[in-house]
């Protein structure tokens, strides 16, 4: 797609021509003991700080040591709509309608909260489908769910593998699930982005698939949320979870977003668990109130929200618009192509890249596999100056994402590793 070169030439000429190669310049960029700049590739995992967070969170530190309660509604972000203000944002960088989007909790929670509302198993069909190789969390939680509902939960979990040999999981397997077990299944639940593989799923087509079947259909969008072009609504999906610390650089343990499809929004025989914060905004202080089912995902919320980790993802997300997604991603492929074309150099024979190479089927994390690798070699970048991320048995995981890596950085990281492996 683009004439990739080898040499440092051709990636400080990229940089010299990215838009939005400043905006490395509003992160703090950890160092190592000498005082230089860390190649950091773990944007997947923990993203980096903007440096205007501060100010963000330091307004609310100030309007509540000055204000006290009154900042519920006098701050100069007044507490009591703050979730509202990250809504907008939020829904454009997931592909939703603001009525389908809120921010609350954290990621593993709102995955519960979910299944409350859209796993209803019965007699006959209790089953829930993930992809094989899910983020632990994700199968921790739904085989707690079988259990709950009391299913044993290996005989109701069906797991969607990569053939015999292979990575990456296919959709002609799935299909063939669905046409045998489709009317056992209650729940399709996927990781949107696979955090191993980094292979990213048409989720229209896996939703279209599941609700062929009668399949509730949801995604785990940690790794996609902030990486890839999502459209939540589109897809049709029932419901969508994702973190704002990866991608989404809000800080660690940050909170979770949600999506429910508009479809649901005024439904309220949905069964769901609820709070004073999913109560009707207009008579929630009345107090005494029969309950008032709030329409859209905001009606999931429980509680009054965190309102200085909420201003983290607010500095976050006012980055996002000012740069503007679809640049992003625009940069994304290119550098992401760029950091394969440069591996691929390296020689096929000890580099064998397990992610999707079709730039729509993937972000941008790379999932490596070196021939004879162990963590030594994981340890020996992280000696040379790569933050990167490593997966047994012998997988190192680097997303160059495009707020804060370089071209340099790209041929720098592979430069490194180039000079490792040949020792
Ligand atoms: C990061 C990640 C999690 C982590 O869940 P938390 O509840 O935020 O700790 C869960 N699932 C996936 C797919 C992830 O990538």
């Amino acid at each position: 797609m683009f004439d990739y070169k080898l040499g440092l030439d051709f990636a400080i000429k990229q940089d010299e021509n990215d838009p939005s190669a400043s905006y490395k310049n509003q992160f703090h960029i950890p160092k190592d003991k000498h005082g230089n700049d860390l190649i950091y590739m773990t944007g997947n995992s923990l993203g980096l700080q903007p440096k205007n967070t501060k100010s963000y969170i330091n307004q609310e530190l100030e309007d509540w040591a000055n204000l006290g309660v009154e900042g519920h509604t006098e701050a100069k972000n007044p507490w009591l709509p703050y979730h509202e203000f990250l809504t907008e944002s939020m829904a454009k960088i997931v592909g939703a309608k603001p009525i389908e989007v809120v921010v609350m909790n954290t990621l593993t929670t709102n995955l519960h909260l979910m299944m409350v509302s859209f796993y209803k198993p019965t007699k006959t069909r209790y089953k829930i489908l993930i992809e094989a190789d899910a983020f632990p969390s994700d199968k921790y939680a739904v085989e707690s769910q079988l259990r709950h509902h009391g299913f044993d939960d290996k005989e109701g979990l069906i797991l969607w593998k990569p053939r015999e040999g292979e990575e990456l999981v296919n959709y002609a397997d799935l299909e063939a699930i669905l046409e045998t077990q489709g009317n056992e299944i209650a729940l399709i639940m996927v990781g949107g982005l696979n955090y191993y593989t980094g292979q990213y799923f048409d989720l229209k087509r896996i939703t279209t698939l599941g609700h062929k079947y009668g399949c509730m259909v949801g995604f785990d969008c940690a790794h996609a949320a902030g990486n890839v072009p999502l459209n939540l609504h589109d897809s049709g999906a029932d419901f969508a979870v994702w973190c704002t610390y990866k991608y989404l650089n809000s800080g660690p343990g940050s909170l979770g977003g949600c999506f429910v499809h508009e479809r649901h929004a005024y439904n309220k025989n949905l069964n769901r668990f609820t709070g004073w914060w999913s109560h009707n905004k207009q008579t929630r202080f009345n107090m005494r109130d029969e309950f008032d089912q709030l329409p859209g995902a905001e009606g999931w919320q429980l509680s009054n929200p965190p309102i200085l980790s909420m201003a983290a993802i607010r500095a976050s997300l006012d980055i996002f618009n000012t740069v503007g997604f679809e640049t992003l991603v625009e940069k994304s492929k290119k550098l992401t192509g760029y950091f394969e074309f440069l591996l691929k150099a390296l020689g096929e024979d000890t580099i064998r890249i397990i992610t999707p190479n079709h730039p729509n089927e993937r972000g941008c994390q790379l999932s490596i596999q070196v021939k004879n690798a162990n963590k030594t070699l994981h340890n020996k970048l992280t000696e040379a100056g790569v933050i990167s991320d490593w997966r047994e048995p012998d997988v190192i995981r680097c997303a160059p994402t495009p707020l804060y890596n370089s071209f340099q950085d790209v041929y720098y990281l592979v430069e490194r590793l180039k000079t490792i492996l040949n020792a």
